[in-house]
Formats: C-alpha cells, sequence, structure tokens
C-alpha cells in the first residue's frame, strides 16, 4: 500500500492552486476590450460562511467515531468545500454568498469509518455530501439543507492510497481521496498509468471520476473513466457494496453502473478497481487545419468508424479556433483560419509511429492539412492552465462558462447549429459562442461549448437563461443533457426528459432501498 502526502488546496473563490493564478496577457487583454469593452471588477473579497449549525452533542460522537482533529468547524475549511467550481458557484462565492457551506467538514479514513459516518448520519437525520476535489460544475456538491439536523462534508483527502497492483490482469485498486497526479504518480512507480486526463486532472479525485462518469482528454485512446472500472466499493447508509467480481458478467444487470455517475446519491465510493496500462514511451501532438467545423467532424467520424483513432483527438469550430490564435483581428473572421484539429498519439515509439502514419494518410485523404507539432504541442502544454484564464476574464467582468452534450453523428450538425443559436439568442449580441468536439466514439460524439460575454448586474441569472435555452434545446434535439459532467442539481429539471417516467421511478426506488432517509446528497441527481 502506498500513498502520497496532502495535496494544495483551491482558493475558495478561484480555479486550482492559489500560487499559479495568472493575469490576462497582453493580446487578451486587447481581445476582450475589442469584444466586450474592458472592466476592472477586480478581486472579490473574502467571505465567510454563517456559522456552523450542528449541535455540540452530535459534533462530539462525530469525532469519536473518525478522531477528533477529522472534525473540522473552522470557517477556513467550511469555505473551502461550498459548492464546486462551475462559473455561478464562483459568482456567488465572489459575491460573497457562502450560505450552501457545510456545518462540519469530516474526514474519515477507510471504508470502516466511512460506513460509521453514515450509520450516524442516517440515524440523527444529518445530510451528507461526499467531497473528492470540490471540481463539480453541475451543483453536484451543492445539496439541499432544509428539514436535516444539519449537512457535513465527507471528504475523502484522507483516502489516498494505492491499495493493490495486479500486474498480471493489468489492473490496480485505488483509493477515492487520490487526485489524478497523484493517483499517476503512484502507478507510475509501476511503470503504469491510468490515462485519464480531463481539464480538471490537477484537482480532480478518483471518487469524483467514478461518481460522475468523467472523461478525459485522452478519451480516444484510454476511453472514458467509467469504462476503466473494472470493481468498486461503496458505503451506504443501509450496508456496503462489493462490486466486481469478474472483468465482464452475465450475472444480471452491472451493479458496477448503478455506482458509476451515482454522485453520491446512492453511496460513497470508498475504492475503484481500474484497468491500466503501460506508462508510454513516447507522446506526439500535431494540429490539421480543416476548411470547416463539418468537414473537420466529417473526418473524426470516418476515423472512429475505421478504427483509427489517436489518443487525443479534438476539434475547435471556426470561432474557437479563431480566440485560440489570441489575434484580435482574427474575430469576425477578418481572417480565416480554419478549423484546428489536435490528434495526440501515446504508446512505444513503434506504436507511435505506425499509428500516426495511418491516421495522416487517412485525415490527408479526408481533405485535413498538416500544420505540424507546433499547435498539438501548444495545446498539450496550456490544456490544464486554461482555466486560470476565467479568474482573470471573471476579474474584468466577463461572464465565461462551458457546457457539454453528446449525440449520434447523425444529429451532430442539428445539436451544434441549435445549441449555438439558443446560446447566441439567450446571451445577446456581442457574445461569444465557441464550440470544439471533445469526444469521438463509433456511433457519435461529445461538443464542448464555452461561451463569454459582458457580465450583465447579475451574472448568475445571466447565465442561468443562457443554460437553460441550452438545456432546452439539447432535450429537443434529441441528445444528452450531459456526456461528462454529471447531473448533479444544475441538470435536474431536463433528467426526466432524457430518462423517462419509468426511468425516474427507477433512481427514486434505488434510492429509498440504500438511503431511506435521504440523507445523501439530497437534491443531487434524483429528481
Ligand atoms: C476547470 C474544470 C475543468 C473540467 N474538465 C473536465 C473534463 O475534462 N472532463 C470531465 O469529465 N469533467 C471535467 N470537469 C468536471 C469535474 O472535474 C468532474 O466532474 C470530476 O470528475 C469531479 O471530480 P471531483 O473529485 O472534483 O469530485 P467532486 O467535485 O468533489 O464531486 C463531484 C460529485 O461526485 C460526488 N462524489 C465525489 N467523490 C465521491 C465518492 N468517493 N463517492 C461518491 N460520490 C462522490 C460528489 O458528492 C459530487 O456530487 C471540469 C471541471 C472544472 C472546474
Amino acid at each position: 500500500m502506498s500513498t502520497v502526502p496532502f495535496a494544495v488546496e483551491m482558493h475558495p473563490q478561484r480555479w486550482g492552486d492559489p500560487a499559479a493564478a495568472v493575469g490576462l496577457p497582453a493580446p487578451a487583454l486587447e481581445l476582450v476590450d475589442l469584444a466586450f469593452g474592458l472592466q476592472r471588477l477586480g478581486s472579490p473579497a473574502p467571505a465567510t460562511p454563517p456559522p456552523p449549525a450542528l449541535g455540540a452533542e452530535l459534533l462530539e460522537e462525530l469525532r469519536a467515531l473518525v478522531g477528533r482533529e477529522h472534525v473540522l468547524v473552522d470557517d477556513a475549511t467550511r469555505a473551502r468545500r461550498t459548492r464546486g467550481k462551475s462559473t455561478p458557484d464562483l459568482l456567488r462565492a465572489r459575491a460573497g454568498d457562502l450560505s450552501d457551506a457545510p456545518d462540519a467538514v469530516v474526514r474519515p479514513d477507510g471504508h470502516g469509518e466511512v460506513e460509521a459516518v453514515l450509520r450516524w448520519a442516517h440515524e440523527h437525520r444529518v445530510a451528507v455530501v461526499p467531497f473528492g476535489g470540490g471540481t463539480s460544475v453541475t451543483g453536484g456538491l451543492a445539496a439541499r439543507r432544509d428539514g436535516f439536523a444539519g449537512l457535513v462534508s465527507l471528504d475523502l483527502a484522507r483516502m489516498r492510497r494505492l491499495l493493490a497492483v495486479d500486474e498480471v490482469s493489468m489492473t490496480a485498486t485505488l483509493e477515492p481521496g487520490l487526485r489524478g497526479p497523484e493517483a499517476e504518480a503512484l502507478l507510475g512507480r509501476h511503470g503504469l498509468t491510468l490515462g485519464h486526463h480531463p481539464q480538471s486532472f490537477e484537482h480532480a479525485t478518483i471518487g469524483g471520476f467514478a461518481a460522475t462518469r468523467s472523461s478525459g482528454q485522452s478519451s480516444a485512446g484510454y476511453g472514458r473513466f467509467d469504462a476503466m472500472v473494472v470493481g468498486l466499493t461503496a458505503a451506504t447508509p443501509t450496508g456496503s457494496l462489493d462490486l466486481g467480481a469478474a472483468p465482464t458478467s452475465a450475472a444480471g444487470p452491472d451493479l458496477r453502473q448503478l455506482l458509476l455517475g451515482s454522485e453520491g446519491a446512492f453511496g460513497v465510493i470508498t475504492s475503484v478497481r481500474v484497468r491500466v496500462r503501460r506508462a508510454p514511451e513516447e507522446t506526439a501532438y500535431e494540429g490539421w487545419r480543416w476548411p470547416s467545423f463539418g468537414a473537420g467532424s466529417e473526418a473524426m467520424r470516418v476515423l472512429a468508424q475505421a478504427g483509427l483513432l489517436p489518443t487525443v483527438l479534438r476539434l475547435s469550430d471556426e470561432a474557437e479556433t479563431a480566440i485560440n490564435l489570441a489575434d484580435p483581428s482574427s474575430i469576425g473572421g477578418a481572417e480565416d483560419p480554419g478549423c484546428l484539429m489536435v490528434a495526440g498519439y501515446e504508446g512505444t515509439p513503434e506504436q507511435v509511429r505506425t499509428r500516426r502514419a495511418a491516421v495522416a494518410a487517412a485525415l490527408e485523404g479526408l481533405g485535413g492539412a498538416p500544420l505540424g507539432p507546433e499547435p498539438g504541442e501548444r495545446w498539450a502544454q496550456g490544456r490544464f492552465a486554461a482555466p486560470y484564464l476565467r479568474d482573470a476574464l471573471l476579474d474584468h467582468g466577463v461572464l465565461v462558462e462551458t457546457l457539454e452534450t453528446a449525440t449520434f453523428w447523425s444529429g451532430r450538425e442539428r445539436l451544434y447549429a441549435e445549441v449555438k443559436r439558443a446560446l447566441t439568442a439567450a446571451l445577446g449580441e456581442g457574445s461569444l459562442v465557441l464550440c470544439h468536439v471533445s469526444h469521438v466514439y463509433e456511433t457519435g460524439c461529445s461538443l464542448y461549448f464555452t461561451v463569454a460575454a459582458r457580465q450583465g448586474e447579475d451574472p448568475v441569472a445571466q447565465w442561468r437563461a443562457a443554460k437553460a435555452a441550452a438545456s432546452d434545446a439539447i432535450v429537443a434535439a434529441g441528445a444528452t443533457i450531459t456526456h461528462h459532467h454529471a447531473v448533479g442539481t444544475d441538470h435536474l429539471p431536463w433528467l426526466a426528459a432524457e430518462v423517462g417516467e419509468v426511468g425516474v421511478r427507477l433512481l427514486r426506488a434505488v434510492k429509498a432501498e440504500v438511503d431511506p432517509e435521504g440523507i445523501l446528497n439530497p437534491g443531487v441527481l434524483v429528481p
């Protein structure tokens, strides 16, 4: 069993490592001024959560379960466990609203302590919010507290061990609190990798990946996180589950799938057994130019259906390509940069060489123009830095947020057009709506939208209206309300349209069975 030291804590009102915060570089400031008019709102004033509401007696009982030092009620810790990192989360925290703060942060160590905390919470009707890295962008950490004796954040930060490695089966068993880089560092000691690199990689955790069905930027090569999981353990208020006796099974419906994507509403995932791969000896990135988003998307479909996918494959539409060039003159189509595709390859030198050559031949045949390694390497180097820019943009009065969806290839064009139209209409003239194809499959793909607009009087309401319009458009186009960000509280109003009335009843029935008091993440996932 091996573990790693504690990770950096994020700022309650910003993304990421406080030491890595950035300002807007001069070309970006110029772009902002040109597009939205420069506003200087500056850094937010520090905020304080409301006083904790959990009684002294209950807190003492909790301390007896996990140890005195692992029940934290100080303002700074509670502030850092308030909601997640969506733009509305940040805007509300920036405005001083920490009203969803937990009464206490409890840090159990091991499955047994998690079980004990859940039994205690069940008995006293205390709401419990499982907390991994705190990077949720769909309100997955903003549980309801009305009708409960209090609300605790169940922080999995002490559960950060690599529990087992099976190099014959190529699996590893990981605890839920390990963040992306920590899991990779522990696996790296065995020459292994998970290959799961979402943009939130540096702060999100193994348990969070499983609980949200996360998808990483190398999904074309490594698959989604839920596809990597072969086994898991979970604690519920009424008992525990240990699932995954074999890689696949015909023993009824796959109950592992009930926990994957369950967002803390059905139980706390206390370990996952995941498929691992040999760590790559070589990585290579490159760019391709396409005359249009449609042409590049078609090429992706052909690659996916020919079984010819690189490890990373993404395609920006015309607007996103232009903005990423950070060239003010490219706004409004003064220049035509076309659409940028990034392809990345990982493996042995031989695997990289042969796959790259086969993909290149296919892409050239489909009308793509090779741009060489530079655009791909620039993307790879900057990919975890981009979220820091959101804070800098918020400081300058620019509303920036993202949303994602997925559909079958036959519905891609309609989905793209309708979501873009809905967002543009809701955010008004002067707003920017950018999109890229972020994940591809044989049968379809995921579209990831980024918007930027001048912040109005009430930017939270401004975004909520745009998000509702986009969500309505997604449902009308017959696509999914979320490909990898999960349901949380934000997508809940659109879930029934996707899973149907019987689907909603099934979710409620599972919840009632494992969590009869409804203490687990109330208001999240289950309508
Ligand atoms: C800047 C940014 C970029 C992002 N990029 C991506 C991306 O590329 N791909 C992607 O898939 N997502 C992305 N996300 C969304 C987010 O990072 C993922 O949803 C991630 O999987 C959440 O992991 P976490 O550890 O932070 O979980 P948290 O945010 O702590 O929790 C998420 C949900 O899971 C529950 N939960 C957490 N741990 C457990 C557990 N052990 N057992 C049961 N329930 C649990 C929580 O209660 C909550 O409902 C991004 C978010 C941000 C802010």
